[in-house]
């Protein structure tokens, strides 16, 4: 897992989202304020910009500036929670990058946004998507798989997360607002949380 595939990860992400933007927007209309999509669409665009400029020689910076890109130009609530994901991913992790490396950055990466957002599974947030991608990948290393494979299970066992959110009733962010209301929709931010993972199936 070299320094090139951790920028087309970006970039791969910078294009779904882009492909997605409406449908994103959409979600969070239903449940909050309908900018989930644009907020984004923007950040990933200037992460693209970040690494283009930046030139980045390792995994580890290329995390660090999309981190640090995404706290300073998201103005919505997902900019510095996937900000401070990426950026403790870049703390974590160690080069030369393994899957089991990369494994472990992103568990530290998951508990950072459960602690800066006080979420955890079931709350209706980008978590239930994340965290069991996080497991997806933990178990992938266990069993020995390829990266490949690994990464496929990981961007499957998201989808699955955040089709998972459907039913539940938020607990954190805007959408808990709404209480009651919120059921019936699939949280925007676990939607975007399986554009990042089945982006870095893809480029791998
Ligand atoms: P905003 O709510 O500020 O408009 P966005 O629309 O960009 O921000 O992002 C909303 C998403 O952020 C939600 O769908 C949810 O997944 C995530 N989110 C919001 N608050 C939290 C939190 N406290 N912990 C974890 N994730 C959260
Ligand atoms: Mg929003
Ligand atoms: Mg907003």
């Amino acid at each position: 897992m070299d320094t090139d595939l951790f920028v087309a990860w970006f970039e791969e992400t910078a294009r779904l989202v882009r492909e997605e933007r409406d449908r994103l927007t959409r979600l969070d209309a239903a449940i909050g304020d309908a900018d989930h999509g644009t907020n984004l669409d923007r950040g990933l665009t200037e992460v693209c910009k970040a690494l283009a400029d930046s030139a980045p020689e390792s995994a580890a910076e290329v995390l660090t500036t999309a981190g640090t890109t995404l706290i300073r130009r998201v103005g919505g609530a997902s900019g510095p929670l996937y900000g401070s994901v990426f950026r403790q991913m870049g703390k974590a992790l160690l080069t030369p990058v393994t899957l089991a490396g990369f494994s472990a950055a992103f568990e530290a990466g998951v508990v950072a946004v459960e602690r800066l957002g006080k979420a955890a599974l079931g709350d209706k947030t980008m978590v239930d998507a994340l965290a069991p991608a996080s497991r997806a990948l933990a178990l992938a290393v266990r069993d020995g798989v390829s990266v490949q494979e690994a990464l496929d299970q990981a961007a499957r066992a998201a989808a699955e997360g955040a089709k998972a959110t459907i039913p539940m009733q938020a607990r954190k962010g805007r959408a808990s607002y709404l209480g009651e209301r919120s059921i019936g929709h699939e949280d925007p931010g676990a939607a975007s949380a399986v554009l990042f993972m089945t982006a870095l199936a893809t480029v791998a």
